[in-house]
């Protein structure tokens, strides 16, 4: 009898705003008994440069996380099985990255000026490769700026904060393409968390698929039974599989883990990503490291 296939095929590592290593996520991938992981980072690979020979049951997935515009709304595109050295792909995440760098620095002249240096010091001191709003969260809480996380989005890195600067980021038309490019399926990630009403996250997926999306993410954690449905039709409409992740960032928030999210309903009307029928071969061709 065939063992049931249990995936998460969304994570980070500390290369970007994860806290632990790709060998620590693959070990608790094993623990958990995960037959597919994807390290998916936002908006680098680093995770992938070394051979990891040992990885015992677990497949793993080279994968990233790009964000991106669609129509002035971030929103964020997953690409599994991409090449990590096509050029196309690896000029648009250089682009991607050096655009975070230009960010973090106009948020660290405003700390300048507001009296808090450091922030640069501090960015430097972490393995990150893509410098995100988290980093510079962990900063402010432990400068005492800001009590939590949390708190440090809403008041100085959310949209209103003082610290705000908008971010350049590719199309969502570039991000699927580069990922296409690169021989990945483009992964709509978690569709309810961008506050879209119904008409515009239609035409979200429209606009995706018409650029060569393959996917939208089904589950996720704290999704509940309503939305999973609703996703499930917007996958139906639009001939798009399901894909499912945790978006595991940090094993001391003991609310995510690896492998955790509402299972996809195997009656549902969109068929999963892994029942793909080019998966096997992707995962055979030893493109995933
Ligand atoms: P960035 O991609 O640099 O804009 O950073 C966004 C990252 O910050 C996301 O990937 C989340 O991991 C995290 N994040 C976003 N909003 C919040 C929030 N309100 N509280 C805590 N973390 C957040
Ligand atoms: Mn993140
Ligand atoms: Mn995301
Ligand atoms: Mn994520």
């Amino acid at each position: 009898m065939q063992s049931e296939i249990k995936v998460d095929l969304h994570c980070h590592s500390f290369y970007s705003d994860g806290t632990t290593s790709p060998e620590s996520l693959l070990a608790r991938a094993l623990t958990n008994q995960i037959t597919y992981l994807a390290i998916t980072d936002h908006d680098c690979m680093a995770a992938f440069g070394e051979a990891r020979p040992d990885a015992g049951d677990v497949t793993i997935i080279a994968g990233v996380e790009i964000s991106c515009d669609w129509l002035g709304q971030e929103i964020h595109v997953v690409g599994l099985f991409v090449d990590r050295h096509n050029i196309e792909l690896q000029t648009l995440l250089k682009n991607q990255q050096r655009s975070r760098r230009l960010r973090v620095e106009g948020m660290s002249e405003k700390l300048n000026s507001l009296g808090s240096p450091g922030l640069m010091d501090y960015l430097k001191s972490l393995p990150a490769i893509a410098l995100t709003r988290s980093h510079v969260a962990d900063f402010l809480v432990d400068k005492l700026i800001c009590k939590t996380r949390k708190s440090a989005f809403k008041t100085h890195l959310g949209k209103r904060g003082m610290l705000y600067v908008a971010p350049q980021w590719a199309s969502l038309e570039e991000a699927v393409g580069a990922i296409t490019n690169a021989g990945g399926f483009s992964v709509l990630a978690h569709p309810s968390r961008y506050s879209l009403k119904n008409k515009k996250l239609n035409a979200l997926a429209s606009s995706f698929k018409a650029a060569g999306g393959t996917a939208l993410e089904g589950s996720y954690p704290s999704i509940d039974p309503k939305t999973m449905n609703r996703l499930e039709t917007l996958a139906c409409e639009h001939s798009l599989m399901l894909s499912a992740g945790s978006d595991f960032h940090d094993p001391a928030s003991h609310w995510t883990e690896l492998g955790k999210f509402p299972k996809l309903d195997s009656s549902a009307r969109a068929m999963a990503l892994w029942h793909h029928p080019l998966w096997q071969q992707k995962v055979e061709s030893g493109s995933t490291v």
